[in-house]
């Protein structure tokens, strides 16, 4: 159906309305943070148009079936809507939960491309979800015959775990690895639990061990046990072992006490919510109660920092990014909801250094933003005479994450990996240069999204249970 043709669909008998700014529609999208009770889910499924493309679906990276999980719960067919809803995504309520839809499924709603407010498909993916967990509809994973074959899975984040869950659905013995105590990567560890609430992480961990996944905790791939050894071990190893590395600054004073890793700071957080004793939280060097809190970088990751912080009860919460709000990489929803919250963003301002140690403040840069680079994207420029300090006493550097350099540490310089340092694989299948060893995630396409980290994880098994069809006879059930 021609577009033009769609749109008037969608808004016969309403005036067109004017285009919305970013943040007017950042409004309609905080109506994801809302709890959903039956009645608003069946309304905003209701909102569906039916259109018939459907651009959400083609712009969710799990290609899920919205329009039908949509028209099902519109009419109160829950059971139905979830069983197809979970049949594309094995995590449902998370991503319900933390996609930022406004890039993904809801921003190219053809009713929101009409002016008219996007229908809210991660909220009723969030609903459906929960109420298929309380009514009981999620069961451990049952496979109809057992097979000896076996895959190791180094990381329990979600791309390992998506891999894990398809594999061990087919029958196939299923270990996963992973250096932390608890299962879930940063849906445990670095996602904050105002948006991602932990019980939800930990019962689908319990789901997955109760379906006759092994989990090796508190167990580093390289240090407690080498690479070499799972390979002999399994017949195929995933390795879904994220980003790490934190981008760090350089300048006069960047080594000084109160400057801190926004992973460590969120992580200090996080295992506080779990009761864990954080000696680095007691110590006052990871909470920012009390404390002139500014943030650096304008990721998803710096609004998880701001928001955290003034959780804390920070004295002031300041967030700085070299560019303006327009071409800030996080999430417009993000931001909407920190500036609510009383975060301030200090645009076009990049830190130069850092006075005091401890530290008692950032001395700032201003910038302009000049010509596109060749991304497309404006570079910014200083603005010469415009420097300034501003006041902290604690500062948390959130500019990113890069890969640990995976065949050193884990003394394989046979495996492939880009200039970036991110593992290579086939894009498809995911495989390495390694025969049967496939790299999904973060640690293969850089620094990227949950979502995307589960497609991975459900292809790279799909590849294995094709080449075991192929090489056995015998097809996965
Ligand atoms: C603060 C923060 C907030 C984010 N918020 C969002 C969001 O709101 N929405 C969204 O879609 N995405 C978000 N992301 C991105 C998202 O979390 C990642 O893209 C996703 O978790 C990647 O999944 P993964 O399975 O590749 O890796 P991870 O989730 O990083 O999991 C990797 C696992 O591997 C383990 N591991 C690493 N090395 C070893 C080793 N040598 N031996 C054993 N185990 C090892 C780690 O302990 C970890 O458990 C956020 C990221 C951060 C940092
Ligand atoms: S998985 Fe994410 S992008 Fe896909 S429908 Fe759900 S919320 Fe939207």
């Amino acid at each position: 159906m021609a577009v033009e043709k769609m749109l008037k669909f969608v808004t016969v008998g309403k005036s067109m309305p004017e285009k919305r700014s970013a943040t007017e529609r950042a409004h309609d999208f905080n109506e994801i943070y809302g709890e959903y009770v039956a009645a608003k889910a069946e309304e905003q499924a209701s909102r569906c148009s039916q259109c018939g493309v459907p651009y959400c679906q083609s712009h969710c990276p799990l290609h899920n079936n919205i329009p039908d999980w949509l028209r099902l719960t519109a009419t109160g067919r829950l059971q139905e809507a979830y069983e197809i809803s979970q049949a594309t995504n094995t995590f449902p309520e998370i991503c319900g939960r933390i996609c930022p839809q406004d890039r993904l499924c809801e921003g190219n709603c053809v009713i929101e491309q009409s002016g008219h407010g996007t229908v809210t498909i991660g909220s009723v993916e969030k609903y459906i979800t929960d109420t298929a967990w309380e009514q009981g509809w999620v069961k451990p994973i049952s496979p109809s015959q057992e097979r000896p074959e076996s895959v190791g899975i180094i990381g329990a984040g979600p791309g390992g775990l998506a891999a894990a869950d398809m594999l061990r659905r087919a029958g196939l013995q299923v270990t996963v690895y992973d250096r932390y105590d608890r299962a879930g990567g940063l849906l445990t560890y670095g996602i904050p639990g105002f948006k991602l609430e932990k019980d939800v992480v930990m019962r689908r961990n319990q789901q997955l061990e109760a379906g006759g996944i092994t989990f090796v905790m508190n167990c580093t791939v390289g240090d407690d046990i080498s690479f070499a050894e799972i390979r002999e071990k399994h017949d195929f190893v995933v390795i879904a072992t994220g980003v790490y590395k934190t981008r760090d600054l350089a300048g006069p004073g960047s080594g000084a006490a109160g400057i801190v890793n926004a992973i460590d700071y969120l992580t200090a957080s996080n295992r506080l919510s779990f009761g864990d004793s954080v000696p680095e939280f007691e110590s006052g060097e990871l909470n920012a109660e009390g404390k002139k809190v500014v943030v650096i970088g304008g990721g998803d990751t710096a609004m998880d920092c701001v928001r955290t912080a003034i959780r804390q009860g920070a004295e002031s919460v300041k967030c700085l990014y070299r560019r303006d709000r327009a071409n800030m990489p996080g999430s417009q929803r993000e931001v909407q909801n920190a500036e609510e919250e009383g975060v301030e963003f200090v645009w076009l301002t990049a830190p130069k250094g850092f006075a005091g140690d401890p530290v008692t403040g950032v001395m700032v840069q201003q910038m302009r933003l000049g010509q596109p680079d060749a991304s497309g994207r404006r570079s910014p420029e200083v603005v010469d005479g415009a420097d300034y300090v501003e006041e902290a006493d604690l500062v948390i550097k959130a500019l990113g994450f890069e890969p640990e350099a995976l065949p050193a540490l884990w003394n394989t310089p046979e495996l492939d990996v880009t200039r970036w340092g991110t593992v290579k694989a086939d894009f498809r299948t995911h495989e390495t240069n390694l025969p049967g060893v496939y790299a999904v995630g973060d640690i293969q396409r850089g620094a990227s999204l949950v979502v995307w980290a589960i497609r991975d994880g459900r292809e790279a098994a799909e590849d294995i249970l094709s080449k075991l069809a192929a090489s056995t006879g015998v097809a996965a059930e």
